[in-house]
């Protein structure tokens, strides 16, 4: 135990000393602690990871089939601690937040450069919490234990009963989450799958502070993102920057850049190291914060696709999502509709999609709903006549809205005037993004203006955009017979731009700002000579 405690202790310092920020993951650490402890491990690691090359090299054409993984959350907390002791829901907000990330269904997808739109993947991988347990018996997927620990000392007392952390299920069936409290600044870490796994340790450890996304303790670490990067772990991924400083070492996937070193902030882009076209920061796999992550890419869904299917294939046939009986008064929520990911306007006007997983017709029930979890709860009284296993989507009252990120969440309550047997299915959380609905928040400098055309002479124009989803994939730049020009635009700061029409002749140009919603041009007149 002392040589745990000393290297754990010699991580922490080592970050506290270089990084002056939260460790996101220790998982590398693990990983060398692991090799250190056995030889014979860093030699299967070796050779596992030329299987896996060998296996992505005549597979390149996986099944598009989802995949979907049972999820089984340890919390550990402490009676001192009330704080550690997560509500269900919290919980249940982690899996939404895991399902968009590997669905490509997060919001904030629209965030990612549009260099790298052709690598952008849909990891198609889903994650239930277990509905049976590995007895056979009906579960939560969530286990509450109670631990002597204040923080958890090591890398493997949260996974063993007899240290005060809870054994895990089988890894033949179940993801392994254990939440906990762990050393600060450490976020989590998380095991690595190869061709011999252990069973004992097998999973996913995440700070208690930083798991799900709604009533997370963290500030920078609340969208459910430190999850998200550590299963990426757990399915084989590497972090984007091959885990030491330089560019000699790569993530073994070959569509994202090679990166000098990890990101702890929000960059912009582009932040260019080992001569790539910018480091992708908002990868999953950096340290980036929560805010600023975004993208797996279709090699690195490859690799997940590959390792589950060469290392965790047991998995593939797990029932564990499977509910063991049909309850009699049992309605949920299975999708949020609207608001669409990114919605235009001052209100919205939520749809859900309700389901009756009991086996009574439902004829009424209660829906709560609101935006990030407020306590100015919204309330709708559903009638109708929801057959067992039927879906049906309800249009709930108008709620005004405010302009950002926002986590919609909605649940239902009291089936037919009953107790609702199952509330693990009631509950559902969305990401979206409300925008202004016109783009009159464009301001646009450095230029004489005249009838809708700017006259420069200077070869600048500044551009503002007070819509903060707008970057510079929404601008564009045409010549007058329509050819897209080359002008080099610059980023001086938060939504401004800097276009420098120095490198073209002189003439009429047409900037146009667009997205999936709205579309405005303005006509510049470039005279070098005035
Ligand atoms: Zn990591």
């Amino acid at each position: 135990m002392k040589q745990f405690l000393l290297i754990i202790f010699s991580v922490v310092f080592n970050q506290q000393l270089f990084a002056q920020e939260e460790q996101r993951c220790n998982s590398f650490e693990l990983l060398q602690q692991l090799k250190a402890e056995n030889p014979a491990y860093a030699n299967m690691l070796e050779q596992s990871e030329i299987y896996l090359q060998q296996y992505i090299s005549t597979h390149k054409n996986h099944l598009r089939t989802i995949i979907t993984i049972p999820v089984v959350v340890h919390l550990l907390y402490n009676a001192d601690s009330s704080n550690h002791k997560l509500s269900d829901w919290q919980i249940i907000s982690q899996i939404d937040a895991l399902n968009e990330d590997y669905r490509l269904m997060n919001a904030d997808r629209y965030k990612t450069p549009s260099v790298f739109d052709s690598i952008v993947a849909d990891c198609e991988i889903e994650f239930c919490l277990a509905k049976k347990d590995p007895n056979g018996n009906a579960t939560t997927g969530i286990v509450r234990v109670e631990t002597p620990w204040d923080i958890f000392p090591d890398f493997s007392s949260a996974k063993q009963t007899a240290n005060g952390g809870d054994d895990p299920w089988p890894y033949t069936d179940y993801l392994n989450i254990w939440v906990c409290a762990l050393q600060y600044p450490m976020l989590g870490y998380s095991t690595f799958p190869s061709a011999s796994i252990n069973a004992s340790d097998d999973g996913v450890v995440i700070h208690y502070k930083t798991f799900g996304r709604i009533n997370v303790f963290s500030t920078k670490y609340k969208l459910g993102r430190t999850a998200t990067h550590e299963v990426g772990h757990w399915l084989n991924l590497l972090h984007i920057w091959g885990d030491s400083p330089g560019c000699s070492t790569d993530d073994n996937v070959s569509d994202t850049p090679l990166q000098d070193a990890e990101h702890y902030q929000c960059i912009p882009f582009p932040f260019v190291s080992c001569n790539n076209s910018g480091d992708m920061s908002m990868n999953y796999m950096d340290y980036s914060r929560d805010s600023c992550m975004n993208i797996y890419t279709e090699g690195q869904k490859t690799r997940m696709v590959s390792a589950i299917n060469l290392f965790r294939t047991p998995i593939l046939n797990s029932s564990a999502c499977n509910a063991v009986d049909t309850l009699a008064y049992d309605i949920g929520i299975t999708k949020i509709a609207q608001p669409d990911y990114l919605f235009y306007g001052n209100t919205i006007a939520p749809i859900v999609t309700l389901h009756n997983f009991g086996s009574q017709t439902i004829s009424a029930c209660e829906i709560k709903y609101e935006k990030n979890w407020k306590s100015n709860l919204n309330s709708f009284s559903w009638s109708g006549s929801l057959a067992p296993n039927a879906n049906v989507d309800v249009t709930l009252p108008a709620i005004a809205d405010s302009n950002w990120y926002n986590i919609f969440c909605a649940w239902t309550k009291n089936p037919n005037g009953n107790q609702d047997a199952d509330t693990t299915n009631d509950f559902k959380t969305h990401s979206y993004y409300s925008l202004p609905d016109t783009l009159n928040s464009i301001n646009i400098g450095s230029g004489e203006i005249q009838n809708q055309t700017i006259f420069i002479t200077n070869s600048f124009v500044t551009i503002e955009m007070n819509n903060p989803l707008l970057t510079e994939r929404n601008i564009s730049v045409y010549n007058s017979i329509g050819q897209k020009s080359k002008i080099a635009l610059t980023k001086t700061a938060l939504n401004k731009y800097q276009f420098n029409f120095n490198s073209v002749s002189s003439g009429i140009y047409y900037i146009r700002f667009a997205d999936s919603h709205i579309s405005i041009v303005k006509r510049v007149l470039v005279q070098h000579d005035f």
